[in-house]
This record gives C-alpha cells, structure tokens and sequence, in this order.
C-alpha cells in the first residue's frame, strides 16, 4: 500500500515509518495539518494514518484535534481514501469527533504494531468490498493477512517488494499498471528509486510463478494474465 502517514512526534513517526516499510509499504510522512493537506490533494494513498493532535500550522505546537481540519477537508470534497485516526488515551470526544468527520476506524496510542496492521487490512478490504481477506487469480492465492502466497496450492516464497507488486496486481486483475503505479506501491518519496527495480522484481516473480504469469505490454505496463 501506498500510505500517507500524519504524525508530529518523531520517535512515533519514525519508528512506525520504519515498520510499515519493512512490511512492503510505501510511506510518506508528513508532520502537521498544512502538509498533509497538501500531500492529500497532489496525490492518491491507499490510506492515511492521522494523528489527531497536529500542529494547525508548520512550526507550531500541536493541538489536541488540529488533525479533525484534514479530515473534514477530505471528505468535505468527496475523497473516499480511507483514514485511521490515532489518538491520545484519554481523547474519547476526539475518536467520536474522528468517526463523525469520516474516518474508517481509529487506534489509541501506545497501540502495538501488530493491531495497526490488522486494522489497515481490514479498512483496506471493506474499502475495496470484499469479504474474504485473500486475493485469488489463475491458480494464485495471496493472503494479505499472513503474507503467504500459493500457487496451486504449494507455498512461494516472495521478498517484500515482489509480494507488493504482485499483490498491486491481483488488486486489479486484468488491468494494465504502468511502471509508475507500480513504482509508487514501492517507494515514498524520500526512496531513492532504482531504474529498473519494477523490472526486475517482475522478472523475479515469473521465475517464481512461471514466465506467463504476467503480461507486459509494451511502453504501457503489466497485468496479470488470464486463467489458462
Ligand atoms: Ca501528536
């Protein structure tokens, strides 16, 4: 997923950056109601993690729900992507304010990472309709939930960069994504891009899931081959 993260504290921002990225996510992170607004119209996010007590603007200090003003603004012009708001233990107005301003569900701090990714799994799945939490094509079965990808059954390893490309895929078989779509999965804007990464681990996931499974055309992009 490509998440846009909203938080001031730097010791929490940094170390949920870290985590979320070692689990095959791009991340961008942002430190106060002004940047995150801006972020949020320049770019599409498959979520955003929103501390709810932000700086309202840049070098300032944060307050209690600064965050609520990016929400309204979101939904305000119809923008569907979907929110976690994080909050402090004792905000309870806050998280109800936070869910009547349209965020998807909410996490009080400290919360282990474990919850957090849980929680984003199963926004992500009502956001995108569906029930069951596996993504299934053509004999693959990718599980979101436990990271574990089989194909007829039998169990393939992936890196967690394969894994993200190829669950970009699956998302939305038979559509062609470009390499930049793909790249965005990937990365976050402070990563430093390698030319031919998208490339490669497209090459490295046909070694893996046998040459046809994805397509490429040409100076457009990959998609996911039909079932045989
Ligand atoms: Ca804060």
């Amino acid at each position: 997923m490509r998440l846009l993260l909203a938080e001031d504290d730097r010791m929490i921002g940094d170390s949920l950056r870290q985590a979320l990225r070692l689990e095959g996510h791009a991340v961008d992170w942002v430190y106060d109601v002004p940047a995150a607004q801006s972020a949020l119209a320049a770019e599409r996010f498959d979520l955003l993690l929103l501390d709810l007590g932000l700086p309202a603007r840049a070098g300032l200090g944060a307050e209690p729900s600064a965050g609520l003003a990016v929400l309204r603004a979101l939904r305000g012009r119809g923008d569907t992507t979907p929110v976690i708001v994080l909050t402090a233990r004792d905000a309870t107005a806050d998280r109800v304010a936070g869910l009547d301003a349209g965020a998807d569900d909410y996490l009080v701090k400290p919360f282990e990472l474990d919850e957090l990714s849980a929680r984003m799994r199963a926004v992500a799945r009502r956001h995108a309709g569906r029930a069951d939490p596996a993504l299934t094509h053509a004999g693959i079965r990718l599980d979101p939930a436990t990271r574990q990808v089989t194909q007829q059954g039998r169990p393939v390893l992936l890196s967690a960069r394969e894994f993200a490309v190829l669950q970009a895929l699956m998302q939305r078989p038979g559509a062609v994504l470009s390499r930049a779509q793909l790249e965005d999965r990937l990365y976050g804007w402070g990563d430093a891009v390698e030319s031919n990464a998208v490339s490669v681990y497209v090459h490295q996931l046909r070694k893996k899931l046998g040459a046809d499974t994805i397509q490429s055309m040409r100076g457009v992009g990959y998609f996911l081959a039909a079932a045989p």
